[in-house]
């Protein structure tokens, strides 16, 4: 096969192989429910269609400025400030085809071969993907469900070496759920200073879906704000997953090196998602506040339906819309002559016996646990967890 190096170590994204897969076996006539990709089911909120429709008749139909419309950076400056103490220049700010893509520019523009990376696990798919891309070494940090799945300060210490570079996390966590609170930011924040070529990718995706009270940013803190890139979009919070824009706030310098990769990359994102962006960005985020009580009402439904099954672990994730239980309590039991060795095998049964799909920890960097995501409606919710629950007292 003529493919380069590259893209046969690339591992196909688990969480949109799992949804591929359960398309199939709908199309095939199967009553799957799927829970594995991570989109909010909601349509677009009418006032954001109603500026992109404004921005066609506008002819905004021409290639856009690569980073971005002056206009719509500046009102990304702005929601930074109004929103999250941020304090970010319209100059520092570099809007992209989606928070994935924004995260892979920044890697690429600072990551050279062999650089360590430190994940704290569980981890979102794609930065482990991305930082081997580049050629850097991913370097997981295991958390614990008892501990909320969170990292420590002396966890930082504990995994850095000379050739650690970067940290990426993200909260509100996915597909933990978890939240850092302001006073465990200002705890890592200690230690990331401590480091000053340590750079941190700080994934602020969910921030409008969070149950805890306020969003608290690690750019915030003036003592990390140089070496912290706070990555963001529109995708979860204003439900606009297809729109395709996400962005960053970051150092001027990495700023304008995101913006000379894009240039030879991809180019602007799309003309018409921009001036919807501006119109998500410059509302009052209570607009769009009906999507987190809904998400909330769905988390305490599946936690409710997940805790009556026996030996299943869950947390009380805090934000996003996922749950990651531990079911490491299974691994051993049997259904029929197979037996279930891991988390990949419960998810493989749980989808053929109970037809219902959900994505394996291991895709995340924690082998014990799967990932349901509660981004559906309710009675689905509801049907879903019963047929797990059923599909699991099968097992002997
Ligand atoms: N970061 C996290 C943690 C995510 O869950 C997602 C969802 N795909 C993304 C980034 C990418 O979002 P998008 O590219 O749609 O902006
Ligand atoms: N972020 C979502 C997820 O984790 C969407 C899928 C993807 O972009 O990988 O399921």
């Amino acid at each position: 096969m003529p493919l380069s190096d590259r893209i046969l170590n690339l591992s196909e994204s688990q969480t949109i192989a799992m949804s591929k897969k359960s398309r199939e076996m709908r199309e095939q006539g199967l009553d799957v429910i799927s829970l594995s990709l991570g989109e909010p089911d909601f349509t677009t909120p009418e006032f954001i269609k109603e500026a992109a429709k404004k921005g066609i008749d506008e002819n905004y139909t021409y290639y856009p400025p690569i980073s971005g419309y002056k206009d719509v950076r500046e009102a990304i400056s702005h929601k930074f400030k109004r929103d999250n103490n941020l304090n970010y220049s319209p100059e520092q700010i570099v809007l992209s085809t989606g928070a994935k893509q924004s995260i892979a520019n920044v890697v690429l523009c600072t990551i050279n071969p062999g650089d360590e990376v430190l994940l704290p696990a569980p981890y979102w798919v794609s930065y482990f993907e991305i930082v081997k891309l580049a050629g850097g070494i991913p370097i997981i940090i295991p958390t614990q469900i008892e501990n909320d799945f969170k990292i420590t300060q002396s966890e930082i210490e504990k995994h850095s070496t000379a050739k650690t570079k970067m940290m990426i996390f993200s909260t509100p966590c996915n597909p933990s759920g978890s939240v850092y609170t302001e006073s465990e930011m200002q705890a890592l924040a200690m230690e990331i200073q401590k480091n000053s070529n340590l750079l941190v990718i700080s994934d602020e995706i969910y921030e409008l879906i969070n149950f805890q009270g306020k969003h608290f940013s690690l750019a915030s803190l003036p003592s990390v704000y140089d070496q912290v890139i706070t990555i963001n979009g529109v995708s979860k919070g204003f439900s606009m997953t297809g729109w395709r824009c996400g962005y960053m706030g970051a150092p001027l310098w990495l700023a304008k090196a995101c913006d000379k990769m894009q240039g030879q990359f991809t180019s602007a994102t799309s003309s018409i998602t921009q001036r919807a962006v501006k119109a998500a960005v410059e509302a009052n985020p209570k607009e769009v506040a009906y999507m987190k009580d809904a998400f909330l009402k769905r988390r305490d439904l599946v936690l409710h339906e997940l805790n009556k099954i026996e030996g299943l672990k869950t947390n009380l994730p805090q934000g996003a819309f996922y749950i990651f239980p531990d079911v490491s309590h299974f691994f051993g039991k049997k259904y029929k002559e197979k037996t279930i060795e891991n988390a990949n095998d419960l998810c493989l049964y749980l989808l053929e016996e109970a037809h219902v799909a959900l994505v394996p920890g291991d895709a995340f960097g924690s082998p014990k646990c799967l990932r349901i995501s509660y981004a559906a409606a309710e009675d689905i919710l509801l049907k879903a967890t019963q047929r797990i629950a059923n599909a699991i007292k099968k097992l002997n």
